[in-house]
């Protein structure tokens, strides 16, 4: 009989993991942010941080961060809901706000909050969520906790989704929810007919842009942008200031009486600690200067085109995509795993990204370009992948 010592069940669970080429180990990354950093004593070029516009590292995020501690501290001492709504996190709801020219936004700790909120806060027992099969864990995890109906359709298909809604039952609210461009491939939504799909059903459609806002449209708004749409009462916009903003927290946007729900019902909302105001300062100047420097979208735009274009020359199949989200993919998990050491060996991180954040079968290498790197730097990452591409026999 298997033993109960919970530690040896713990440890044989762990060793299962790793047979299956499935344990995950954190990797030491520093001393700064940027795309050279030093790991295992080594320096390394960093391919996997989704700080597109290479806002972490600008002197004005820490400048207003500093600011904003030496003025308030570094705890805001309670959840916003008792005593911990200052003055920071009002005026940067009001910048999300205008940002996403929407009525009204509300500030989260992490993107991962925000999602968690925004979906359990709208939805519950007794109403349908539809949701894209490719969602972002913190989606799959905020329709969980809903309690809701939960409908899973396959990635992309709107036909699938305008059935789905035929089926809603008249009674209660139905919230389709998707990424606006998913995590771990890149593509995006097909927003516009999610939209009119939602609309004619009367449901609401919330799209996760925590990868778009930025770096996605003319003017950085998100997927909503780049597809020439403007916000409308019956969408919710969630966003993250983690990636290509350059800070940390997440955001929902759009009618006041979305923003007032999650704040009577968004449990990730009520039960935490409002973030610091340094976060929040953090957060506006990210926005402040997404505006201020376009130049750094422009730059990231055109050195996708570059990368993806040196990648395709050295033979990888990338298909039509484009943006800064780059999956090479690799299959079984060990494969990607014997990739992505290979990959670090020759001073490149970009670690496999392996199941259960993918599904089985589809283990990758995720690359992803940022405005912070030089077409050099890319040179070199091709040539590394090329190499290491070999040595996992690919
Ligand atoms: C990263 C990510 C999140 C979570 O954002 P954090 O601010 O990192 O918690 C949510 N949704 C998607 C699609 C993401 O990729």
């Amino acid at each position: 009989m298997a033993s109960r010592d919970p530690l040896e069940i713990l440890a044989r669970r762990l060793a299962q993991r790793q047979s299956q080429g499935l344990l995950r180990r954190l990797v030491g990354v520093g001393p700064a942010c940027g795309p050279h950093v030093v790991v295992g004593g080594k320096p390394c070029l960093l391919m996997a941080s989704n700080d597109y516009l290479g806002l972490a590292g600008h002197p004005r995020l820490a400048q207003a961060a500093q600011a904003a501690c030496l003025a308030s501290g570094t705890g805001s001492g309670a959840s916003r809901l008792v005593s911990g709504n200052l003055e920071a996190h009002q005026v940067l709801e009001k910048q999300i706000a205008a940002f996403k020219e929407t009525e009204a936004a509300l500030f989260f700790p992490t993107g991962y909050m925000a999602n968690l909120g925004a979906v359990s806060g709208l939805a519950g027992p007794g109403d349908l969520i539809i949701s894209d099969q490719l969602n972002h864990a913190s989606l799959i995890d905020a329709c969980r906790l809903s309690r809701a109906t939960v409908k899973v359709y396959a990635h992309g298909d709107v036909e699938a989704v305008r059935r789905l809604l035929a089926d809603a039952p008249p009674q209660g609210l139905t919230l389709v929810v998707s990424d606006g461009v998913f995590s771990m491939d890149g593509d995006l939504a097909p927003v516009p007919e999610l939209l009119a799909a939602a609309r004619q059903a009367g449901a609401l459609l919330l799209i996760d842009d925590a990868h778009a806002t930025g770096v996605w449209g003319a003017r950085g708004r998100g997927s909503i942008e780049h597809f020439g749409l403007t916000p409308s009462p019956d969408m919710v916009m969630v966003g993250t200031f983690s990636k290509a903003l350059g800070g940390l927290g997440g955001f929902v946007a759009g009618h006041s009486l979305v923003v007032q729900t999650m704040v009577n019902n968004a449990r990730s909302f009520i039960y935490t600690t409002a973030p610091p105001p340094s976060q929040a300062a953090a957060a506006g100047e990210g926005l402040r200067l997404v505006d201020e420097e376009p130049w750094r979208r422009g730059k990231l735009h055109q050195l996708c085109a570059y990368f993806r274009k040196r990648l395709d020359q050295a033979g990888f199949s990338l298909g039509s995509l484009a943006g800064p989200i780059i999956p090479l993919l690799v299959g079984p998990a060990d494969k990607a795993m014997t990739m992505g050491l290979a990959l670090q060996e020759r001073g490149v991180l970009a670690p496999a990204i392996r199941p259960p954040t993918v599904p089985e079968g589809t283990s990758r290498i995720r690359l992803t370009v940022t405005a912070a790197h030089s077409e050099e730097d890319l040179d070199q990452a091709v040539l590394a992948l090329v190499m290491a591409a070999q040595e996992a026999g690919l």
